[in-house]
């Protein structure tokens, strides 16, 4: 996805001479290009971005004042943990998570695993071709207290909420 936007610049309208001089706008302060040149083709995360999403800069133009810059960036999907490629179904030393994952609003178990990650809440996961949200992460072996599980596996229940967003391939 492609997405054109404008930055305004939020420093100072004028550079500290025009403002001693009292020149209330100048062209002195602004957008600087040379800043810009080596950001194409980089990751960019702008204010109103999607900061869970990958934005590659494409193209950067500032205005001639410098008081405002016109961004291209290119929008990708971050690479998504799929929980149907687990590390294990059993536990496994390596492994840094143990996670049920339950559909959040019938329970129903939709994998179970070990993986090299935990869940975190508001991330999006994949399973097979299909895509949840990660609404809620609980650890319901954890001691409240001590925060520690024991002998008991320290399962990480995550509460997924399946995305309307069919025909997206979640990268291997
Ligand atoms: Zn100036």
């Amino acid at each position: 996805m492609t997405t054109t936007f404008t930055l305004r610049y939020e420093g100072a309208p004028s550079c500290v001479d025009c403002q001693r001089e009292g020149v209330p706008l100048c062209a002195h302060v602004g957008f600087n290009p040379e800043a810009w040149d080596g950001m194409i083709g980089q990751g960019v995360h702008a204010p109103g971005l999607d900061p869970t999403y990958v934005h590659i800069l494409r193209s950067a133009e500032i205005a001639s004042d410098r008081k405002t810059i016109t961004l291209v960036v290119d929008t990708e999907r971050p690479d998504m943990m799929d929980l149907a490629r687990h590390l294990s179904r059993r536990p496994e030393v390596t492994a840094k998570a143990a996670v049920r994952a339950v559909h959040h609003e019938t329970g129903e178990q939709l994998e179970e695993g070990w993986y090299d990650r935990p869940l975190i809440e508001g991330m999006q996961v994949a399973i097979d071709r299909d895509v949840y949200h990660v609404a809620k992460v609980e650890h319901p072996n954890r001691d409240p207290e001590t925060g520690a599980a024991g002998q008991d596996i320290d399962w990480q229940v995550a509460h997924l909420v399946p995305q309307p967003d069919a025909g997206v391939t979640p990268s291997r």
